[in-house]
């Protein structure tokens, strides 16, 4: 067992002064057992802890991290602005170059609002949307994630359309009275109370779920025969599944995204965008306000900016390629084991894995035999209570692979996530689940 001595005494410290020792939740190994190990610095694929371990890291900082860590280009771009000043609270040319840069990529949005997260891209992305129809209910998705703001923390744990009851405590119920919550991969019905769809269109924050058939084109009929609004929240996709993020990759245009992760290069970003018309409707233009001191922040500019310049369509075919036959093969090893221990569920059923993979995206349920693909929330919390992911995580990362501390989140292989870091996955893979299984 790797000596993880120092992370330990950094959590023990970490409680006395942070709530539950981190500042967001997801980094909490609550759902796995034992502490966080805190990261002393990554390079490339790995992270190093403060005990010095060496980490093959599938977290990359949840997605924010497509290039690897401290990737040069990135590093000289962040030097290079901070030298020039931090902010300013006057424009400056790095916003110009980024939002050319993102609408450049993405056919349809034609303008983009710089934001620095994107739990802010998703609030102002729905305040436009309610600015722009004069409604006031929007629509979302059980087991679609969109920020922490309190409108958009309902649906976390309903399988059915609800009238939205708040999810986390301290949102009052009227804040999340005009917030619909509907099953994924069904096309809701919809009238003209509707202001907007708001939808992850492949979803990766119930592990990875991509929409069925038809989910994404219905929405679009939908939301256009009531005059409703469709929002794509890419704040994970965009810049992930290719160049042109989920809207590219599904072929259905929305009218609003959300952006943030890869296109902060690391440091505090989001965006929001979509037609100009909609958008018209922002100050100083419009009447519906939206602000932030350090939107669009140099070095945040900066650092976007160099990650998309070290994207293009090849590194983003090669990277979905490698993934695609590597999640191919850790499903068949993960399933080889299962067969062989003769694991059941609590009503006797035999466990599966299943590896989905989108784009350079992975996901890992342990599902119940015969459930089929996981489609909605209701799937991906089934394969959840099966309890093996977490057994799996602590024997992966006892063995010095990283993924993310929780069953609900899905794996983030970078640009230098290459042939040896994933055949190694693969052979650690092989003996951790063993270790899992037997535990
Ligand atoms: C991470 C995430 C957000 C929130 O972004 P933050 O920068 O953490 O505020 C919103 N939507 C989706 C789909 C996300 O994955």
């Amino acid at each position: 067992m790797a000596d993880r001595t120092r992370s330990a005494e950094l959590f023990e410290r970490a409680c006395q002064v942070i709530p539950g020792g981190v500042n967001s939740p997801v980094r909490s190994f609550r759902s796995v057992g034992g502490h966080p190990y805190f990261v002393a610095r990554g390079e490339g694929a790995y992270v190093w802890d403060a005990d010095g371990n060496r980490l093959l890291d599938f977290v990359q900082s949840y997605g924010a991290s497509i290039l690897g860590h401290a990737h040069p280009a990135v590093v000289r771009a962040v030097g290079d602005a901070a030298a020039r000043g931090t902010t300013f609270g006057a424009p400056t040319e790095g916003e110009v170059l980024l939002a050319e840069a993102i609408c450049a990529r993405v056919e349809g949005c034609d303008q983009v609002r710089l934001v620095s997260s994107g739990t802010e891209a998703a609030m102002s992305a729905i305040r436009v949307a309610r600015g722009f129809t004069g409604r006031s209910r929007i629509v979302k998705f059980a087991g679609c994630y969109h920020g922490h703001s309190d409108g958009l923390l309902a649906g976390g744990g309903s399988g059915v359309a609800t009238l939205g009851l708040p999810d986390s405590a301290g949102v009052p119920a009227q804040a999340v009275a005009d917030t619909v919550v509907a099953p994924y991969n069904l096309v809701p019905d919809l009238d003209d109370r509707v202001a907007c769809v708001i939808v992850e269109a492949v979803a990766a924050n119930m592990g990875l779920v991509p929409p069925v058939d038809g989910f994404l084109e219905g929405l679009r009929v939908a939301c256009d025969a009531v005059g409703a609004l469709l929002v794509f929240d890419e704040v994970i996709t965009g810049f992930r599944l290719g160049e042109g993020g989920a809207s590219g990759w599904s072929g259905v245009r929305p009218d609003l995204w959300c952006f943030g992760k890869v296109i902060g290069g690391g440091l505090p970003v989001g965006a929001f965008g979509g037609r100009a018309d909609v958008l018209s409707v922002l100050a100083p233009s419009g009447a519906v306000y939206q602000a932030g001191t350090l939107s669009g922040n140099p070095l945040a500019t900066a650092a976007g900016l160099a990650v998309l310049h070290e994207l293009d369509t090849g590194s983003y075919a090669a990277l979905s390629a490698r993934v695609a036959s590597f999640a191919a093969s850790l499903q068949d090893v993960l399933n080889g084991a299962l067969a062989t221990a003769g694991r059941v569920d609590d009503r006797g059923r035999p466990l599966v894995a299943l590896v989905p993979v989108v784009g350079p995206l992975f996901g890992l349920f342990f599902a119940p035999m015969g459930s089929g693909p996981v489609r909605d929330y209701g799937g991906a919390v089934a394969s959840a209570d099966t309890g093996v992911y977490a057994a799996f995580f602590r024997a992966m990362l006892a063995r010095g692979v990283a993924l993310a501390p929780g069953p609900y989140e899905v794996a983030f292989p970078s640009m230098a996530h290459g042939e040896p870091e994933l055949e190694h996955t693969l052979d650690v893979a092989s003996e951790a689940i063993a270790d899992a299984l037997a535990g």
